[in-house]
């Protein structure tokens, strides 16, 4: 059924709360949202922390992201925020594996211990975590150790090292993971393999395999994601969008995430990523259009969800700006963000985020010489 919605002038003082979800009924004006993206959002008030002795402000219900960086990545995205160097950074985590593993998990347990009380959300990303079972079975035992640290646990993968080692799987589950965020630019091989690149190695390049770890994460009660990278190599147009959405179905899976590529502005410095990025970037902007049409300007207009679709909601964070919608079984999120707004907002004096470096320095940014908490090596 078509979900019905007026248009009618955005309120100014209308904001967003931290994790506030606006629920479809009371969204009189998406296209407003729209426009005012990354301004929606009212943080939390800060709280103060001594941190290696130090006091740091943080932002209540931040995550933490342990940058998972045991062996180079073995997929090599076209797009790959990693390999990003913002015009401040002097070097990338990316091109420093985490060598001494020892060393390393003692001095994730002191940040840990420093945090505890504080609870926070654990994001698992940066390259792949599962590229080597044993670094992400020690930081698994390591959680274990902090039991009451991470109110949310999220893996984001590539799925390469759930499709070879199951102990994976079953480790994420004692290890009371919410949910793993799996990427996939396309269903058909070819495709996604044009755009993710994978080592030729690496079996979940094959769709079977793909479509049989997605089947494994699901059997073994943990929630799947799938998220797809819009672009024009890939999936960019609202039909190729639907047919992502079938398959998917057939899989059982209930959530699909349809990512932009995030804004750069020109905080980046050019490289091959950069302008792989500026030639096949596709719009999310223009699908919500084609989900829900919006008439700018128009005092009184109704817009009407494209056949099959419903609008559920619509949500913000610091530097992200969501509508979810209702296809079928699946709850599909269209998602865009900027990394202008990550920076500005992690530039505020206030720690917006926190990411272990393999270095084992803590930051509050994905750049290492930035927003520097210290080193508990
Ligand atoms: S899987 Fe992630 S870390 Fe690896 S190349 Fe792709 S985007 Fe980069």
């Amino acid at each position: 059924m078509a979900a019905r919605v007026s248009a009618m002038p955005l309120a100014s003082e209308e904001r967003f709360r931290p994790n506030q979800f606006r629920h479809a009924a009371s969204i009189t004006t998406p296209g407003a949202y729209r426009d005012g993206r990354w301004h929606t959002f009212e943080p939390k008030a800060p709280v103060e922390r001594t941190l290696l002795g130090r006091v740091f402000r943080l932002r209540p219900g931040l995550t933490f992201t342990p940058y998972a960086n045991p062996t180079a990545c073995n997929a090599h995205c076209s797009f790959c925020s990693e390999e990003l160097l913002r015009i401040d950074a002097d070097r990338l985590t990316a091109k420093r594996t985490i060598v001494d593993y020892d060393r390393y998990f003692a001095a994730l347990d002191r940040a840990w211990r420093e945090l505890a009380g504080f609870t926070m959300g654990l994001s698992l990303s940066g390259l792949e975590a599962t590229s080597e079972p044993e670094w992400l079975l020690r930081l698994i035992d390591l959680m274990s150790a902090h039991p009451e640290l991470f109110a949310e646990r999220v893996l984001y993968s590539n799925g390469s090292g759930l499709a070879t080692d199951r102990r994976l799987v079953t480790a994420l589950g004692r290890g009371r993971f919410d949910r793993v965020e799996l990427s996939r630019a396309h269903f058909d091989e070819k495709r996604n393999h044009r755009i993710m690149r994978f080592d030729l190695a690496q079996p979940i390049r094959r769709r079977a395999v793909f479509e049989e770890t997605v089947g494994a994460l699901r059997e073994s009660g943990l929630e799947v994601r799938l998220v797809c990278i819009l672009n024009d190599e890939g999936v960019s147009t609202i039909d190729e969008v639907e047919r992502f959405l079938d398959d998917a179905a057939r899989l059982g899976v209930e959530r699909v995430v349809f990512r932009e590529l995030s804004a750069l502005g020109e905080i980046y410095r050019e490289n091959r990523e950069t302008r792989w990025i500026a030639r096949h970037r596709a719009s999310v902007r223009a699908l919500m259009e084609r989900v829900l049409p919006t008439e700018r300007g128009a005092a009184e207009v109704e817009n009407v969800c494209r056949d099959g679709w419903a609008l559920e909601g619509v949500t913000a964070g610091y530097y992200y700006y969501n509508e979810v919608y209702r296809r079928g079984a699946i709850e599909v999120v269209l998602e865009g963000s900027s990394y202008v707004a990550h920076r500005d907002a992690v530039e505020s004096g206030v720690l917006q985020k926190l990411v272990f470096h393999s270095s084992m320095e803590l930051c509050g940014d994905w750049v290492p010489n930035a927003q520097v908490i210290g080193c508990y090596g």
